[in-house]
C-alpha cells in the first residue's frame, strides 16, 4: 500500500501539533512507530485515505461509531442542526428529549446532566462523589482509563492496595495521594484497600466490564462484592460506562448484569460521533450539582443541538430490532476465525469478546486484569497491526484497545477481515 500522502501531511503535521497528533495514541506509539494514516471519508463500515486506499474500519474512532460511518439517520439530523443554529446557550427541547431517552434505558439515572466528554463526565463524578460524601479519597483499577484529569492519571505502586503516584508530569503529589489503585477482577485486594481506607474512601470507580486494556468481563460476584464493600463503608459507586453505553446492548452494562451504581458517567456512542458526555444516577446525590448544590458543574457546549441531535438519532437506529443480535453474530463469527486461523499458524492468541467488541491478545494466556494484559505480547501485535493496515484492515494502534464492529459490517466484512488475519499470521509464522 502507498501511504506517500500520509507521510508529507504527517511531516506538515509535526510542524505545527505537537506529536503531529491531537490524541496521543493516534501516533501509532504502540505498535513500534511509523506513519499514521490521514482519512480522507468514512462510510459504514469503511474508510478511505488520503492515497485512495480503502480499509474496513474496526477503530470505530475508539468506540462511538456502532451505527457504521454518515448513518444517513444521524447525518441528517447533525445537517438539520447545523442549519437550525448549532449552539444557542439556552435550554433545548432536544435536551429534555435526550435526557428522557436515557433515564428510560438506564433506570439508576434519575437525573442526568449533559457535558461534552467522557474526562469531563467522569471528573464531575467524583467532585459530586466527594461533595456528597465529604470525604476525599477514591478508588480505581489498574489499568482503566478514566479520562485525562489529574485525580485519575494515577496508577498503583508495586504491591496490591497501594496509594498512588501520578501516571503523568504536571500532577501533584498532594492529588495522587487520594487515589488508591487495586487490580480488578480481585474482591480481595479490593477488600483489603476498603478496610484500610474506606472510611476516607468519597467513591470507588469501576468500568464494570473493562475496555481499556482490552475487553475484560467481570468474574462472577466481583460487581455485586464492590457495591457491597462501597456501600459498607459509606461510599459511592461510580460506573465510568464511557465505552459501554449501549455497546452492547441497549443500555449500559449494568444492564447485563443486573447492578446499579449510584451514578454512571457515559460519552462515546450517546454522542453519535459529536463531542459529548453525560452523567446522572441518584437524585439525592446529583442533587449537590450547581445550581441545586454547592458541586459546580458548567459548560458552554453542554447540551448542544448538535450532540444532542446526534445522540437522539443514534439511540433511534439502536432501538431497532436485531442491532446487538446482529453485533454479536458478526463478533462471533470474527472471534472464531480469527482463532481458527491462528492455530492453523501456531500463533498464540486469547480473544476476550463481548457482543461486538472484542481484543485479541498475543501470548496465548488469558486476560481478567491489566497485569495479565499488560504481559502479552506487544511486538507481535504491532507486527500484526501494520501486516492488517497493509491488507486493508484498520484496526486500533495499541495491544490494549478493542475492535469495535458496527452494524454496517458485513459477513463478507468478516471474511475478508479473517483471510487478512490469516495472511498475517502466515507471515508472523515464517519470521
Ligand atoms: N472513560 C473511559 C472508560 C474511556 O474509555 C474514555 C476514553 N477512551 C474516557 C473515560 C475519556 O473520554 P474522552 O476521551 O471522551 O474524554
Amino acid at each position: 500500500m502507498d501511504f506517500t500522502t500520509s507521510k508529507t501531511l504527517h511531516e506538515e503535521a509535526l510542524d505545527h501539533i505537537v506529536g503531529g497528533v491531537n490524541s496521543p495514541s493516534r501516533a501509532y506509539k504502540g505498535v513500534g512507530g511509523g506513519t499514521p494514516v490521514y482519512m480522507e471519508s468514512a462510510k459504514g463500515a469503511y474508510f478511505w485515505d488520503v492515497d485512495g486506499n480503502k480499509y474496513i474500519d474496526y477503530l470505530g474512532a475508539y468506540g462511538p461509531i456502532i451505527t457504521g460511518h454518515a448513518h444517513p439517520h444521524i447525518a441528517e439530523a447533525i445537517s438539520h442542526a447545523a442549519y437550525n443554529g448549532v449552539l444557542y446557550g439556552a435550554p433545548t427541547k432536544l435536551e429534555n428529549t435526550f435526557a428522557k431517552m436515557l433515564k428510560s434505558a438506564i433506570p439508576s439515572l434519575e437525573k442526568v446532566r449533559f457535558v461534552n466528554s467522557g474526562t469531563e463526565a467522569v471528573m464531575t463524578t467524583v467532585r459530586v462523589a466527594r461533595a456528597y460524601t465529604g470525604r476525599n479519597k477514591v478508588i480505581k483499577f489498574s489499568g482503566c482509563y478514566h479520562g485525562h484529569f489529574d485525580s485519575v492519571l494515577v496508577e498503583a505502586g508495586s504491591g496490591p492496595a497501594t496509594l498512588g503516584t501520578p501516571d503523568s508530569a504536571g500532577i501533584p503529589q498532594d492529588v495522587a495521594k487520594d487515589v488508591i489503585t487495586v487490580t480488578f477482577n480481585d474482591l480481595e485486594s479490593f477488600r483489603q484497600a476498603m478496610e484500610r481506607w474506606g472510611d476516607e474512601v468519597a467513591a470507588v470507580l469501576v468500568e464494570p466490564l473493562v475496555g481499556n486494556f482490552g475487553i475484560v468481563t467481570p468474574k462472577e460476584g466481583f460487581l455485586e462484592g464492590v457495591n457491597t464493600i462501597t456501600h459498607d463503608a459509606g461510599a459511592l459507586v461510580i460506573y465510568d460506562e464511557i465505552i459501554t453505553s449501549f455497546r452492547f446492548t441497549y443500555g449500559n452494562t449494568q444492564q447485563l448484569y443486573g447492578i446499579e451504581p449510584d451514578m454512571t458517567a457515559m460519552g462515546k456512542i450517546i454522542g453519535g460521533g459529536l463531542p459529548i458526555g453525560a452523567y446522572g444516577g441518584r437524585q439525592d446525590i446529583m442533587e449537590q450539582v450547581a445550581p441545586l448544590g454547592p458541586a459546580y458543574q458548567a459548560g458552554t457546549m453542554a447540551g448542544n443541538p448538535a450532540s444532542m441531535a446526534a445522540g437522539i438519532a443514534c439511540l433511534e437506529v439502536l432501538q431497532q430490532d436485531g442491532v446487538y443480535e446482529k453485533l454479536d453474530r458478526l463478533g462471533e463469527r470474527l472471534e472464531i476465525g480469527i482463532v481458527e486461523k491462528a492455530s492453523e499458524y501456531g500463533i498464540p492468541i486469547s480473544v476476550n469478546r463481548m457482543c461486538g467488541a472484542m481484543t485479541v491478545y498475543f501470548g496465548g494466556d488469558t486476560v481478567e486484569n491489566y497485569e495479565q494484559a499488560e504481559a502479552t505480547d506487544g511486538e507481535a501485535f504491532a507486527q500484526f497491526f501494520h501486516l492488517m493496515l497493509n491488507q486493508g484492515i484498520n484496526l486500533a494502534p495499541s495491544k490494549f484497545e478493542a475492535w469495535f464492529l458496527t452494524t454496517e459490517h458485513t459477513e463478507s466484512d468478516i471474511d475478508a477481515t479473517i483471510e487478512a488475519a490469516g495472511k498475517a499470521f502466515a507471515a508472523m509464522a515464517e519470521k
